[in-house]
Parts: C-alpha cells; sequence; structure tokens
C-alpha cells in the first residue's frame, strides 16, 4: 500500500476548470508513478473554501476514476493560505518504493523542494555499475541522465582522428580550438564530437584508455567540465562520472559513491561485452580496469575520490536494482 500526495490551483471556481485540473493532476500521478488504476483503493481530496461549483470526486470519477472510493471535504479557511487550490491524496495498493509527489499550476509553490533542480552526483569507478544505476535513477525519477565519461571519450575520439597524442598536453593542446563536444537529448543522451553523434564510436577499448589519459589535463577538464555545470543548471540529472561530488557539484545535497571490487567489476564488464558479441578475455579486461583505475585515482587533478559528505555503494554483494532501490531511499530520505 502507497499513498501519494499532490495539489493543483484553479483560475476560476468553474465546474469546467475543476474538472480539467483534477483529471490533469490524477493523471499526472499515475503516469509519473506508473500507477495501474485498478489498484487504486481511494482517493481524498480537500480544497479551499472558494472552490464550489463542483466537488473534486465528482470530477475524479467523470474523468475514469470510478472504481476506488472518493472522498472530498473542505478545508478550514487559513489565513494566507493559497487560492483555489485542490489538494489529493491517492491511496494504491501498489507498492511503490519512491513515491513521486505531483504539484501543478501555482501549487508548485508549496513543494519548492519537489519543484527546484534536483542534481544527483554518482561517482566512481570504471564497471562498477554507476551507468546502469544513473541510467535508472534517471528514468524513474523522470529526469536526464548525464554521462559525463562520455564527454572525455569524445574529446578523446576527438584527438585520436586529428592524430594528437592523449599523452602529449603540447599535441591535445594543438588540436584542442578543432575539437568541439557537446550533448543532446531525445529519452537519452547523445554525445556530439564537432556536431556528429559519436555516441556509438566511443565505447572502445582504444577510446576508453585514451580517454582516461587525456582526462589528466587540466584544460581538457576545465572544458569538460563547464559543460557539465551548464547542463546541470538548466535542468535536473543525474550526473555520473569520477569528479562530480568533489568538483562538477561540489553543493549537491545528493552524492553517492559507487563502487565493487576489481574482480566484481571485471566479471560484469565481462558479461556486458560477452552479451554484445564481444570476445574481450576476462584478464584483458581485469587488467584494463586496474590500469584506469590507477590512472584515474592517481592523477595530480581531480582524481577519483569518495567526497567526504557522499554516501559509499558498495555494490559487489547487490544487483542494480537494489543499489537504485537504495539510492532512491537516501534521495527520498533527503527530500
Ligand atoms: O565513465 P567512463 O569509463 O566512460 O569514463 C571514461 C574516462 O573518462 C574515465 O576512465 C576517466 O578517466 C574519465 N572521466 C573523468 N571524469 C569524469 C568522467 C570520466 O576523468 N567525470
Amino acid at each position: 500500500m502507497t499513498a501519494i500526495r499532490g495539489a493543483t490551483t484553479i483560475s476560476a471556481d468553474t465546474a469546467d476548470e475543476i474538472r480539467t485540473e483534477t483529471a490533469r493532476l490524477l493523471n499526472e500521478i499515475v503516469k509519473q508513478n506508473s500507477l495501474d488504476i485498478s489498484q487504486v483503493s481511494c482517493i481524498f481530496f480537500s480544497s479551499t473554501q472558494d472552490i464550489t461549483a463542483i466537488y473534486p470526486a465528482k470530477a475524479a470519477r467523470e474523468a475514469g476514476f470510478s472504481s476506488c472510493a472518493l472522498f472530498s471535504c473542505m478545508e478550514p479557511p487559513i489565513s494566507g493560505s493559497l487560492p483555489l487550490c485542490i489538494r489529493v491524496m491517492l491511496q494504491t495498493e501498489q507498492h511503490i518504493d519512491a513515491p513521486r509527489y505531483v504539484y501543478l499550476n501555482e501549487a508548485v509553490r508549496l513543494r519548492t523542494d519537489l519543484s527546484g533542480i534536483l542534481n544527483i552526483a554518482i561517482d566512481g569507478p570504471a564497471g562498477s555499475g554507476k551507468s546502469t544505476v544513473a541510467r535508472e535513477l534517471a528514468r524513474r525519477l523522470s529526469i536526464l541522465h548525464l554521462d559525463t565519461g562520455a564527454t572525455y571519450r569524445a574529446y578523446a575520439l576527438g584527438c585520436l582522428r586529428l592524430g594528437a597524442d592523449p599523452a602529449d598536453e603540447e599535441s591535445v593542446k594543438s588540436v584542442s580550438d578543432r575539437i568541439e563536444i557537446d550533448v543532446t537529448y531525445d529519452g537519452v543522451q547523445h554525445t556530439l564530437l564537432n556536431g556528429e553523434d559519436v555516441s556509438d564510436k566511443i565505447r572502445t577499448p582504444e577510446v576508453s584508455m585514451a580517454a582516461s589519459t587525456v582526462s589528466k589535463i587540466g584544460f581538457v577538464r576545465e572544458r569538460m567540465v563547464a559543460l557539465q555545470q551548464a547542463v546541470a543548471k538548466k535542468g535536473s540529472c543525474v550526473l555520473e562520472g569520477r569528479d562530480i561530488g568533489t568538483k562538477v557539484l561540489p553543493d549537491s545535497r545528493f552524492k553517492f559513491f559507487v563502487t565493487a571490487s576489481p574482480e566484481e567489476r571485471a566479471r560484469r564488464r565481462f558479461l556486458q561485452d560477452k552479451s554484445k558479441g564481444g570476445t574481450e578475455t576476462m584478464e584483458n579486461i581485469l587488467a584494463d580496469i586496474t590500469a584506469r583505475d590507477r590512472q584515474d585515482e592517481t592523477r595530480a587533478i581531480s582524481p577519483l575520490v569518495c567526497a567526504p559528505d557522499a554516501v559509499y555503494v558498495d555494490t559487489s554483494a547487490m544487483s542494480a536494482d537494489e543499489v537504485v532501490s537504495y539510492i532512491m531511499r537516501k534521495v527520498q530520505e533527503k527530500i
């Protein structure tokens, strides 16, 4: 059993306004929480005393919520409270880990904590499962997922294509004004190198190692961090990387460091590679992970470390689903 809250306001006390906004509020709650309407057991409404044209419960029944108990009541006239406001509490038999409360129209002011920008930082080493977790977390919260590693990978691909040596700062500098990185979204992230979508071309072992190498360079990091901060500033998102909690979003209230033993991470990468028809051996993958760990943890600028205020999550014995539910719970507790 889960109870989900929400509220909205109407612009005038008319039956049509009440019908439209009540239906919109309920449908939004259903959509955002992936509810099965047949499992909704009851819906309670309370509305301010300036709402008289029709009961919100009647509007709900007309909108198709007819197989559950519906109830409306009027609120006491509290001075200074938001006028023309309809509040709702919907109860469902479904278990929902982290219910999404929905506040529409002027009612968003009631819960600025929910309607403000939510930026979640997920850091961790290669193969820790942070991408899977960050993607699923973003999906459940209906917000963007920014894979910051992809921006370094695209930069590295740009260097390789232009014949620059990622390990040689001067060589990288000589081509850097011919490298433009950006990200766009159409449900998923597309990483662009000079306007070309290179999302599929940046996952090779050669680009992985080159990304780890090029990301040691200060001016490369500055450019990528500025891009990542701009995306985070525009709207809510889950950012995953190595330095999100320490450098990109040092003020985020939601920081997680996701990790697992090198052997477990290699095993996960091996299975992932195999499922895509890859032929990498376990030994090679473990060697690659260990080399990248060393390079990422020991570099002078923004090394991979767990921020002191981050929640440390050892996922060695956890499924991706368990990790997502755990992080959702922690985020919800802080909201
Ligand atoms: O996460 P992913 O394996 O795609 O990242 C590729 C490389 O980019 C990492 O090995 C790391 O060196 C670098 N990186 C970084 N800072 C980030 C994300 C990735 O230095 N925020």
